[in-house]
């Protein structure tokens, strides 16, 4: 009888053994993780994301590979809706957004700051070297100014040109993916298996003056949640605030569904709020970019056009995005 027992015994043990074993083969923990990883969206992400393998490759930190990387573009005076060379608002300023998250979910925000080409480093510094998560406008002018940059002359001839060419008409008409808007958004997970992001842009050409988008909004243009996925958007920020985009992409990959299809359902969510709110969709714009832990990605946007940067073990390459609209 005991021996019996102990047979059936030594059965049962033997088949959750037998049970976890099979787990460990046809689950998850067999696929093999992709990282480092980085993703940025449109095509200027290429070259930024060139600068952020420089940091993933050396098994540096994500954090620090998706500030080097967006720095790229704001420095770049040819892109025109980031940084030094983008469009001004309607008084002819240029006024820059900018956010960063890492994995321990600390956050650093600027929005409205003129005279600054990095906006990402002064987020960068409202994070780490104040104990506020977000700073605008003069103060964050004066900030930055504290932490040692200089002031410069952000708007480049033909952007001042263009704008008073626009006076002439003043009509506020941001066209969808014709380039008087954008913004590189970047995630990443580096070898630590670690995620963070980062988001910049000078915003709606000919914005009124103030206006701020989603982008320097956490939540909005960039969210990271290091146990799950990271994503960022770019488009019309007003319909990306709304539906506080990239938390939602990054809370329906919580859910169980894979990067490309949260992606999708938080463009469905905009299209939604969209009608609802009986507004044509011919000019509203959003695209979204995820991640998640294991180095799975997508994307999708409202209208065709938009595109995305991807560099890993395989190189990097510009993805065509799949969007809504056919
Ligand atoms: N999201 C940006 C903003 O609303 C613009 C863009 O990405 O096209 O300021």
């Amino acid at each position: 009888m005991n021996n019996r027992r102990n047979f059936i015994k030594k059965l049962g043990l033997a088949s959750v053994g037998v049970g976890l074993v099979s787990l460990k083969t046809n689950g998850a923990a067999k696929k093999k993780i992709n990282k480092p990883v980085v993703l940025s969206t449109w095509d200027f992400g290429l070259k930024a994301n060139e600068e952020a393998w420089k940091v993933l490759n050396a098994n540096g930190r994500a954090l620090d590979a998706v500030e080097q990387g967006v720095r790229y573009t704001e420095a770049d005076p040819t892109e025109r809706s980031v940084g030094y060379g983008g469009r001004p608002d309607r008084d002819g300023k240029v006024t820059l957004d900018a956010c960063i998250m890492d994995e321990m979910a600390n956050i650093g925000s600027v929005a409205a700051l003129q005279s600054i080409k990095h906006p990402i480093s002064v987020a960068r510094a409202v994070m780490e070297k104040t104990p506020h998560v977000m700073l605008v406008g003069e103060g964050a002018l004066q900030f930055a100014k504290d932490q040692g940059y200089t002031e410069e002359n952000l708007l480049i001839e033909t952007s001042e040109k263009e704008w008073k060419e626009w006076l002439k008409t003043s009509k506020y008409e941001p066209v969808v993916n014709i380039e008087n808007h954008d913004t590189i958004g970047m995630i990443a997970l580096d070898s630590a298996g670690n995620l963070s992001g980062a988001c910049t842009t000078s915003g709606m050409a000919y914005k009124m003056h103030g206006r701020v988008g989603d982008s320097p909004i956490i939540g909005a243009g960039l969210y990271v949640d290091n146990e799950i996925g990271a994503a960022t958007a770019t488009g019309h920020g007003e319909e990306v605030i709304r539906t506080v985009g990239s938390h939602l992409v990054v809370e329906l990959m919580r859910q169980g569904h894979s990067p490309q299809k949260a992606c999708e359902e938080a463009v469905k969510r905009i299209v939604k709020f969209t009608q609802n709110r009986k507004k044509p969709l011919d000019n509203i714009q959003v695209g979204f970019i995820a991640l998640n832990k294991r180095g799975e990605y997508g994307s999708y946007c409202i209208h065709g056009g938009f595109n995305y940067a991807k560099y890993d073990a395989k190189g990097n390459e510009l993805i065509k995005s799949n969007h809504y609209l056919k």
